[in-house]
């Protein structure tokens, strides 16, 4: 029994990429007479787009894949409030107003997500005049968690290693949550069993797992799985010229067709599939 769920943001079309990555959470949970979910993380700040939902179930649709559709995210913020409230009593959560421009100037390391913050605003009396994020202490956090363990399907049994992307965000200043605490508390609250999502977000599972042991989560088991490349070797995204689902389903492709092409991992020309 497997619970596995697709979860795209509604800030731009779906393309291939998210196709494929739909597809693999689907059958997994349906080889393993499980159950796929369908969430639809629509707190992104001014970059989302909730009407695009609709056209993102459209794309499932016409892709041949059944879902159970779990509530948005836009309709579980009292839950992110409360769990960042437990953080922020248990110490583990300071204010930041520091501007991106800001972080950028002070030239810090880069982690596996980008500018890892350097823990400027810590213990620093801030202008209360100033939007603030709510960023983890994650030194402090480590130190109350201990050693923590994940396991990947398709990788060893990690040690979770959040250090490496720092005093993370888990308060956005224009959302109510980041995508770290949002993620986390819905996957436990939907019952998610196995975790599916490309590579690229496979950093980000060592920061889910810390959050998981602060706040008393369930732990599921996590499968990364490789991501579809252009060729120039980048991650496919729209900008990049890429055709959306939407496109591809509104001239008239037949979209059971393009799924079982993903199944059998045979991509249109120049696209390929990357594992690192
Ligand atoms: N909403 C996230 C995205 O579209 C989902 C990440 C995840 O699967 O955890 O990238």
């Amino acid at each position: 029994m497997a619970v596995t769920r697709f979860a795209p943001s509604p800030n731009g079309p779906l393309h291939l990429g998210h196709a494929y990555s739909a597809i693999v959470a689907h059958d997994l949970a349906k080889e393993r007479g499980g159950q796929f979910l369908l969430r639809i993380e629509d707190i992104d700040g001014a970059r989302s787009r909730p009407e695009l939902a609709d056209e993102f179930r459209r794309d499932l649709e016409w892709l041949g894949l059944e879902w159970d559709e779990v509530p948005t995210q836009s309709s579980r913020l009292e839950s992110y409030d409360e769990a960042a409230r437990e953080l922020l009593e248990k110490g583990l959560l300071y204010p930041c107003t520091c501007t991106r421009a800001e972080i950028e100037a002070l030239k810090p390391r880069l982690g596996p997500e980008g500018l890892v913050y350097p823990g400027t605003c810590k213990g620093r009396l801030l202008d209360p005049a100033k939007p603030a994020a709510l960023r983890l202490d994650v030194d402090c956090a480590m130190a109350r968690a201990g050693d923590l363990e994940w396991e990947d399907e398709l990788a060893v049994c990690m040690t979770a290693d959040p250090r490496e992307a720092g005093d993370v965000v888990i308060v956005r200043k224009d959302a109510p949550a980041s995508y770290h605490l949002a993620a986390t508390l819905d996957d436990a609250a939907d019952g998610v069993t196995l975790v599916t999502r490309g590579q690229d977000l496979f950093p980000a599972t060592h920061v889910h797992r810390l959050l998981q042991a602060l706040l008393g989560l369930p732990v599921p088991s996590w499968h990364h799985h490789g991501l579809l490349m252009d060729e120039s070797g980048k991650k496919l995204a729209k900008r990049r010229g890429s055709p959306s689902l939407a496109e591809r389903r509104n001239s008239g492709e037949d979209g059971l067709l393009l799924a079982e092409q993903l199944r059998l991992h045979r991509f249109p020309a120049g696209i390929s599939l990357a594992s690192t």
